[in-house]
């Protein structure tokens, strides 16, 4: 077992460490919820840490429900039927259980049910989510299973429109989650593929909140030892899925990414966005993927910060050592050097191009990457990362 066991109460309440899933009827004794909806994805509803989990419900005789018509990149219809059970099994909070999924649309859930307006009045622009019913708003424990979105405690959802085939930030201070219990232990399960994607997430939030323009020197320190523990620790949780100590590392990493990216995002995650939205790719596969392109898109405007960074990683060779350190990483996790190493039979035509490239320079965080990002330039990008080109 990991001896890396600590609670902390930011941003929220995190009850750490290996095992305390055992928690879970006392966290939401804490948080008020009397008759949960246990809200999963299919995959891992299958599989015995979900099974497990629900015995230490089953034990405590807390009553709940389970819903696990998440499909990854959630769309509305998963919202609406959740909202469905939720409202069926007249239950009085959420249990978000999974990856950034389940735990997306565990949140939207508990944030939704209670509103009268559409879930697209609450996007995140401007102050929107002032117009929701905060009082209708039901309480939240999060429990992640994997370690990249940091979901479990970030105030908003993510969620694809399909008409538009983009996606949606949802935003309220109140879908922050009263309680999260980040065990470990309930990642080791998690295969090789969505280990190294969902990790590369991670080094995403924390690299583009850290390169963000803008003064937050809180984002920016905990960024920085985000960016050091994956480096240290993800190609351990690869190798080997049962190295807990790793494993613990790499939630704490997600966290902190999450945490750091109130500051902003960038154009890593504003082309992932389109490309997640059209091609239902891995979101952190597909941000690792555009990673060292969008790295060197922006050195003129970074290269001091990430000479510093490098340096606080033990990665010598400033700005360029720390270029070919992630590319060293992204060929370790077997990430695909380009985007027709993603997604198969890749045929992307000239108009397809502008389309993603229009999308990507209207994606709410084109606005957090350091060098403006135009159609031009989110074009050039794509080629790149087309014809692996850094
Ligand atoms: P995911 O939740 O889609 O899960 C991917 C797969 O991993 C699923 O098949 C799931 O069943 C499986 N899985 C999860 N945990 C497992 C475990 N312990 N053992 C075995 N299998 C396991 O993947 P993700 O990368 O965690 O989340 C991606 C989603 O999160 C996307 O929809 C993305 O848009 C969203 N996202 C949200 C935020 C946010 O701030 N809210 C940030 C980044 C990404």
């Amino acid at each position: 077992m990991s001896k890396l066991v600590s609670k902390w109460n930011y941003p929220t309440t995190v009850r750490f460490g290996a095992g305390r899933i055992s928690e879970l009827p006392d966290a939401l004794a804490a948080t008020g919820i009397k008759k949960p909806l246990f809200v999963t994805d299919p995959g891992l509803a299958k599989l015995p840490v979900v099974a497990s989990t629900l015995k230490i419900l089953d034990e405590a005789k807390v009553p709940y429900g389970v819903f696990s018509e998440v499909k990854p990149n959630p769309i509305e219809s998963n919202l609406t039927a959740g909202i469905a059970a939720f409202k069926k099994g007249k239950h009085d909070g959420v249990i978000a259980f999974g990856g950034g999924s389940a735990l997306d649309l565990g949140k939207l859930i508990a944030f939704q049910a209670g509103q009268t307006r559409p879930v697209w009045d609450f996007e995140d622009i401007g102050d929107w989510w002032a117009r929701a019913n905060a009082d209708a708003i039901v309480p939240i424990v999060a429990v992640p299973t994997t370690a990249g979105t940091g979901s479990e405690v970030g105030r908003a959802g993510v969620i694809t429109h399909e008409e538009s085939h983009t996606k949606k930030v949802i935003f309220h201070p109140k879908m922050l989650p009263g309680i999260v219990i980040a065990d470990p232990a309930l990642s080791v399960g998690m295969p090789a593929f969505i280990t190294a994607g969902t990790g590369m997430d991670a080094l995403a939030h924390c690299l583009e909140a850290y390169c963000a323009p803008g003064y937050h020197p809180m984002a920016d320190g905990i960024a920085v030892e985000g960016v050091r523990l994956v480096f240290e620790n993800l190609p351990k949780a690869y190798a080997d899925g049962k190295d807990l100590t790793a494993r613990a590392h790499m939630m704490s990493a997600a966290a902190m990414g999450a945490t750091a990216f109130q500051k902003g995002l960038g154009a890593i995650h504003s082309l992932s966005h389109p490309i997640g939205a059209l091609y239902d790719t891995h979101h952190g596969m597909t941000n690792a993927v555009f990673m060292p392109y969008v790295l060197a898109f922006n050195r003129e405007a970074i290269e001091g910060k990430i000479e510093r960074l490098a340096a606080y990683c033990g990665i010598k060779g400033g700005f360029n050592g720390f270029a070919k350190a992630i590319i060293k990483l992204r060929k370790e996790l077997k990430v695909p050097h380009t985007l027709g190493g993603l997604i198969k039979d890749l045929d992307m035509d000239k108009k397809r191009k502008a389309l993603i490239a229009d999308m990507a320079i209207v994606d709410p965080t084109a606005g957090g990457n350091p060098v403006k990002l135009t159609k031009k330039a989110a074009l050039s990008l794509l080629e790149n990362s087309l014809s692996g080109t850094v």
